[in-house]
């Protein structure tokens, strides 16, 4: 399924939304419209929250997760001699790579999980990101 994903600059929640044709984004918390999708397609067109219209691909890894994994290989040295490490290690990096990617607005940071990635689009790029610092 496709979600978008941000914080919502009302309540400063962080929301994750199903995603459809004709949807009007509304915070789960507090109701404030974030925008509108008019077709699923063509949303990276227009970023449907802010109109921007430049995206970067990023991994989806969940960074708590990795702490989580990597904080219980150091709990466990002693009981396995070290090994908890490597074999952790292990584990946390087949995880890493079954990770989806995931599109990220440049200028709202909403993240867009599940859809089509559209060819060409690339890894964040410092420049651009600077252009759009003073909208975050
Ligand atoms: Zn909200
Ligand atoms: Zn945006």
């Amino acid at each position: 399924m496709s979600t978008i994903s941000r914080f919502c600059p009302q309540c400063k929640k962080y929301a994750r939304l199903g995603v459809f044709d004709g949807q009007v984004l509304l915070c789960p918390y507090c109701q404030n419209q974030w925008g509108k999708i008019e077709k699923v397609e063509t949303i990276f067109d227009r970023c449907p929250m802010c109109t921007c219209r430049q995206f970067y691909t990023d991994k989806d890894f969940n960074q708590v997760i990795g702490f989580a994994i990597m904080a219980i290989s150091i709990v466990l040295v002693p009981k396995t001699y070290g090994l908890s490490i490597p074999v952790f290690a292990l584990i946390d990096w087949l995880i890493y790579r079954k990770v989806a990617k995931l599109v990220a607005c440049y200028r709202c940071g909403g993240e867009f999980r599940g859809f089509n990635i559209p060819l060409g689009l690339k890894p964040f790029m410092h420049h651009i990101g600077l252009k759009y610092d003073k909208y975050r």
